[in-house]
């Protein structure tokens, strides 16, 4: 098989090593005489995969230990009614911070359940940017402040997170989850669908301090209320579990590549090869962001007119460079560049900008 450059911005590229485990067992799961995708969620096989999977997750991400992982379905889509179903009520507002497309989805489901307020937001840029502190109003007595670490679609990132207070941040960070250290004292929950940086679609990581679970109101549809998960470990229902086996999978390359400082180390290498290169042509490549925005996961740029990105996008196709269209709401080129996107592959792509700027 020759394997392309997967430029998709999700469900994305997986390491190689960990897509021949999970191939051997589809068919035969650890000897057991069955595959992964046959094995009982109650069994004794399967108990060691979830509790491997929470264990590895916990050791490279550095969760304190007054945080817990739900392994939940419903994508992050069911996260942005989720929380504010949990944690909202007449009298219990949010501030959201609007720094793109999912942020405002976010805030449209939150709205539903309590008084939540925009505490900034830069629509106004077309989310070219990321707000500074003293463009936020913060209310002091909101239950908590939510925003999106990475913008898959805008293409920008939070480099340093904002100064809440006491506010807990609730952060949906489905596009960088575990490509960088956070400081888990800022926050009160955590979540990202699997599918980019952490395995296949089909499971969403929930990271939630004990203390806020415990504040959680009552009286939601069981499968709604994080009291309903967290007691019996995700086991309330079938958790998915082909997919948590894929994410355990995918941790063991992580922590055999030697963990988040390795791995941050690697992407920033990976987005400073494109983001130098386009710098150096900007008249060609232009970038969409403001610098200090940008994002190491999705790489967005602007080429000189609207064919020249279709011969580009197809070029780069016949060449093996795969998934490069930006986000069809916003148009132009998107390269995302997840944990497990290859360093060969930026340079295979550079290498094809080079060419493709002589050929234009
Ligand atoms: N938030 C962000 C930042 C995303 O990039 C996406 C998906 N691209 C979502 C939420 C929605 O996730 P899901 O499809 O898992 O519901």
């Amino acid at each position: 098989m020759l394997r392309k450059y997967n430029f998709n911005p999700g469900p994305a590229t997986l390491p190689l090593p960990a897509l021949e485990k999970i191939r051997d067992n589809i068919i035969d799961f650890n000897q057991a005489g069955m595959s992964i995708l046959e094995t009982s969620h109650r069994s004794t096989e399967y108990g060691t995969v979830h509790a491997r999977t929470k264990e590895l997750m916990t050791k490279l991400f550095h969760i304190p230990d007054n945080f817990q992982i739900l392994f939940l379905g419903g994508g992050a889509t069911l996260q942005f009614c989720m929380v504010p179903m949990n944690f909202l009520g007449p009298d219990k507002s949010a501030d959201y911070i609007i720094t793109g497309s999912w942020a405002k989805k976010a805030y449209k489901d939150a709205k539903l359940y309590g008084p939540v307020k925009v505490a900034g937001s830069t629509e106004a840029d077309k989310f070219t940017r990321i707000p500074k502190q003293s463009e936020l109003t913060l209310a002091p007595d909101a239950r908590y402040v939510h925003l999106t670490s990475n913008n898959t679609i805008a293409g920008t990132q939070w480099q340093t997170f904002p100064d809440t207070g006491k506010v807990p941040i609730f952060a949906d960070m489905s596009s960088d989850i575990m490509s960088r250290k956070v400081d888990f004292s800022k926050f009160g929950l955590i979540y990202a669908g699997a599918q980019k940086n952490l395995g296949p679609a089909g499971v969403t990581i929930v990271i939630i301090r004990n203390d806020i679970l415990e504040s959680a109101v009552q009286g939601l549809p069981a499968y709604l209320s994080y009291k309903t998960h967290a007691p019996e470990d995700s086991l309330y229902n079938t958790p998915p579990v082909f997919a948590i086996f894929v994410v355990m999978t995918v941790l063991e390359w992580l922590e055999g590549l030697g963990g988040l400082a390795e791995m941050e180390k690697l992407n920033k290498k990976k987005a400073d090869l494109l983001y130098n290169t386009m710098d150096a042509d900007p008249e060609f490549y232009r970038g969409t962001n403001e610098k200090a925005s940008r994002s190491l996961m999705n790489v967005t740029m602007r080429l000189p007119s609207e064919d020249l990105e279709k011969a580009f996008i197809s070029e780069a196709g016949k060449v093996g460079l795969h998934g490069l269209k930006g986000h069809r709401s916003v148009g132009g080129i998107r390269a995302s560049i997840y944990n497990a996107f290859p360093y060969e592959g930026i340079e295979k792509l550079v290498e094809f900008m080079a060419q493709f700027r002589k050929n234009h």
